[in-house]
């Protein structure tokens, strides 16, 4: 099957800023890529060349089979089938639901622009609200309407940034459960920007993490967690401690003993990181353990014990809500068994023995 969305070698700079550098990236037919990064890493940017809100200074971008942008090519964001949905929702305050959805569909006949707006309200159930203003709307209401008005037109691709960030807490996941299941049930290719790591494990296909313009890793939820490619992607998709450690005959260790077997790095001896991430680690009340508690947090179901070694760095670890060793309580840290720790030689993931 042909991508939807393919962006191959793409960059685009603000004056000194260099915004995008080089971005290569692909999205299938129905796929939800989300797109992660700190504050400034360049996610909107990315958005806003898809969607022809601003002109790359390299490369090329397809939708569909079209290249809508490119050494010798453009096409104006509004023939590009892309369709859009921002934080604050950006509704006509002076239309109604309907007219906010039939905004983009004035090149169709009447009957059939009725047609498309009423299956449109039915997906976003929205039917009941059809006359209302987005005044009268609620702010989650609201987002319905913004991505209901994105989809009528039917577009190849939805772009979604930070669509949720302006709901309270307990709105947001209502709010994004629906967001994703229209997406899911209209078979939309979207892409979706957020600064939510879980937001972005939970609800992407396909997750891109961003780091000063470049992306550093673009792969499944899975794979960007457990199998991050460098050391940002590591310290930026949840919490982990990055301890100095050796590999010797095999063995893997650091200052809280061995770690674990690394199979064919028998014959190398080598100096790493280990990536340990808190519900790896286990610990167990004991007088000559290495490690004292610093720190208790309780978060209901799991309580976080952080945990200061030797080194005077500190490794943080789940424990189930019933354990708590209270601060102060010596312990021996420990890594739960069989995982499979991720090792860092300077700012890269390694997975073969370094040559
Ligand atoms: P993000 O969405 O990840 O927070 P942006 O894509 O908005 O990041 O911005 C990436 C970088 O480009 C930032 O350093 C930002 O200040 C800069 N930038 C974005 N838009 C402009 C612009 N129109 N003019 C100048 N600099 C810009």
């Amino acid at each position: 099957m042909n991508a939807i969305l393919g962006i191959e070698g793409v960059s685009k700079s603000y004056g000194k800023v260099a915004a995008a550098r080089e971005l290569a990236l692909t999205a299938e037919p129905g796929e939800l890529v989300t797109v992660i990064g700190p504050s400034g890493c360049g996610k909107s940017t990315l958005l806003r060349l898809v969607a022809g809100l601003d002109r790359p200074d390299a490369g090329t971008i397809r939708i569909e089979d079209e290249e809508v942008a490119g050494p010798r090519s453009w096409v104006q964001p509004e023939r590009r089938r892309v369709g859009l949905v921002f934080q604050d929702h950006a509704l006509f305050p002076h239309l109604d639901v309907t007219r906010n959805i039939a905004f983009g569909l004035d090149r169709l006949p009447r009957a059939e622009r009725r047609a498309r707006v009423d299956e449109v309200l039915a997906i976003a159930r929205l039917g009941e609200l059809a006359g209302r203003y987005p005044h009268e709307l609620s702010g989650g209401e609201q987002q319905r309407v913004a991505l209901a008005r994105a989809l009528a037109p039917r577009p190849a691709v939805v772009l979604l940034d930070e669509p949720f960030s302006s709901l309270d807490e307990t709105l947001r996941a209502q709010v994004r459960a629906d967001t994703i299941a229209v997406i899911r049930a209209t078979g939309t290719t979207a892409m979706l920007v957020t600064h939510d790591q879980t937001e972005a494990l939970s609800v992407g296909d396909r997750v891109v993490v961003m780091h000063r313009g470049r992306i550093e890793q673009a792969d499944t939820p899975v794979s960007v967690f457990e199998r991050p490619s460098t050391r940002f992607v590591a310290s930026f998709m949840g919490d982990a401690a990055f301890l100095p450690a050796h590999v010797h005959d095999a063995l893997l260790t650091c200052e809280i003993g061995v770690v674990s077997t690394v199979p064919g790095w028998g014959h190398v001896d080598v100096d790493v990181d280990v990536v340990l991430r808190p519900h790896e680690v286990a610990l167990t009340a004991s007088d000559d353990g290495i490690g004292v508690v610093a720190a208790v947090e309780y978060h209901g179901a799991f309580v976080l014990h952080s945990v200061r070694l030797p080194s005077d760095r500190v490794i943080q670890s789940w424990q189930p809500h019933s354990v708590r060793h209270p601060v102060g309580t010596r312990v021996a840290v420990s890594v739960v068994p069989g995982v499979t720790p991720t090792l860092l030689v300077g700012d890269e993931t390694v997975t073969k023995p370094p040559s």
